[in-house]
């Protein structure tokens, strides 16, 4: 049996590694657009500093990362961030340190008393019960009051997906805040209830020495696959071979003539899967292109001295702080192997949903960009020795009010032809312990559908 993953990113990459593994006889063929694996996660070395052009790491708050490095024998490579890095910040009108316990936020200056009672009196609000596909805004509003979302909401949106809180389906983006809700009555309660059962410190930024490229590096070393890297899918078509035996055709621009497979995951950006379904089913086709990606950017700068007292993770912004950037990461702070002995390094986010078009700008815009944000947040001016960018003109996918009904939709359509399956980033979680979970659960229902 042939299978064809199409989209070499961490949920094409960790599908076909739990395919592989739970049936090791599996021909695996991995079609990849990009001259190289790994889709958004990519990290660059330039001049002895290392710049992540995407993620910086997974959370071990969730299983899914931890467990993928055990089963890739790569705990040794694992590396966590530093103690510094619990530490974060937000600017509103100044850089505020954000709390991080109940006497911390009770002390802070970020919200005035009133809108701290405001937060508290979330123990008193009742769950909403209609089923509405609330935004994020709404539900911070409804729940904690409209200051607490202007301020924690709206950074840690930036932060984490480069949206907005009125842009993003709670439901979709943060299933685990609407299920506190609705089986606890409330967020406060439901983190109360937690804790009682789960006791233990929360999770940490975890990475891998010599960047993320290093996991991308060990999923391509451990599977056994035909890899067609640099090529892209252009149609994918249904076909009935000897025997009447049902499968399909992998059309790339090096191969137009097809490769054959007997089951295919798509497992491209939504866009990319999109045209490679438009031939033989338009409808799936037009709901994938619903999707919306936003477009985000990495400036990264590299000092060979110390410039800045980096005491943290960094620096996220608000909308109302008018600022021409989302934030900045103390990179050399955050992990050790970023900068060399004695120098420091930071990576500027630029854009999201809040300034797209700042995102879209050419490197010299972007590097403009992030160093007058390094200047109005941080009062750094100093010229960098090493510049680095990267733009992401697709980014990451945006999860709107609607995005789970359309997704229910699109697996829907999927189901109506055998032995195509779809994953990705673009449909039940942007992180990449969701990546890895997804990719988990659709590469082992392969294998099952196939078994
Ligand atoms: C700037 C940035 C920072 C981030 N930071 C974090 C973080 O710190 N922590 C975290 O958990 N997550 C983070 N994320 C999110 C996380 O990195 C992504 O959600 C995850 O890596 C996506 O993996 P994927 O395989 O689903 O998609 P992608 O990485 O987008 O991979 C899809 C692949 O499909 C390929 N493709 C598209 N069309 C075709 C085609 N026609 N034929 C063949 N191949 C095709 C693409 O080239 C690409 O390689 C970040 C994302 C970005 C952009």
């Amino acid at each position: 049996m042939r299978v064809g993953v199409i989209g070499g990113g961490l949920s094409g990459l960790t599908t076909a590694f739990h395919l592989q593994r739970a049936l090791p006889e599996v021909e695996l063929v991995v079609v990849e657009a990009e001259p190289r694996l790994g889709g958004k996660l990519r990290t660059v070395d330039v001049e002895g500093f290392r710049f992540e052009c995407g993620a910086n790491g997974f959370l071990t708050s969730k299983p899914d990362g931890l467990r993928l490095a055990e089963e890739l024998a790569a705990q040794a490579r694992l590396l966590p961030s530093s103690d510094l890095a619990r530490k974060r910040f937000v600017y509103t009108d100044a850089m505020h340190r954000l709390p991080e316990s109940p006497p911390l936020f009770l002390k802070s200056p970020l919200l005035s008393p009133a809108q701290k009672l405001r937060v508290l009196g979330e123990l008193f609000v009742p769950p909403r019960r209609d089923g509405k596909d609330e935004t994020l805004r709404e539900f911070g509003d409804r729940r904690l009051g409209r200051a607490f979302t202007d301020v924690f909401l709206d950074a840690m949106t930036a932060g984490v997906s480069g949206s907005t809180p009125e842009q993003l389906s709670v439901r979709a983006a943060f299933p685990l805040v609407v299920e506190l809700e609705q089986r606890h009555g409330g967020l406060f309660r439901g983190m109360f209830a937690r804790r009682r059962r789960q006791a233990g410190p929360g999770g940490i930024l975890m990475s891998y020495a010599g960047g993320i490229s290093t996991l991308v590096e060990r999923l391509r070393e451990s599977l056994r696959a035909e890899w067609h890297v640099g090529d892209p899918t252009l149609a994918l078509e249904p076909r009935v071979g000897r025997a009447g035996r049902r499968g399909w055709l992998i059309c790339t621009q090096a191969q137009p003539a097809g490769i054959e497979v007997d089951r295919v995951a798509v497992c491209a950006t939504a866009d990319g899967a999109a045209g490679i379904v438009r031939g033989f089913a338009p409808a799936l086709a037009e709901r994938l292109g619903r999707i919306a990606y936003t477009p985000i950017s990495i400036v990264g700068f590299g000092y060979r001295r110390r410039v800045a007292e980096l005491d943290g993770f960094g620096v996220l912004t608000t909308k109302s702080a008018r600022q021409p950037v989302l934030g900045v990461l103390w990179d050399s702070s955050i992990f050790p192997d970023r900068a060399p002995p004695g120098a420091q390094s930071v990576r500027v986010m630029i854009g999201g949903l809040r300034n797209p078009e700042l995102a879209l700008q050419d490197e010299a815009g972007l590097i403009a960009t992030a160093r007058r944000g390094l200047a109005q947040l941080m009062q750094l001016d100093a010229e960098p020795d090493v510049s680095f960018s990267c733009r992401w003109d697709r980014g990451i996918p945006n999860y709107p009010p609607g995005h789970l009904a359309n997704v229910e939709a699109i697996y829907a359509l999927v189901d109506d032809h055998a032995g195509l399956y779809l994953g990705g980033n673009a449909y039940r979680g942007i992180a990449m312990n969701d990546c890895m979970r997804n990719g988990r659960e659709l590469g082992e229902r392969i294998a099952a559908g196939m078994g």
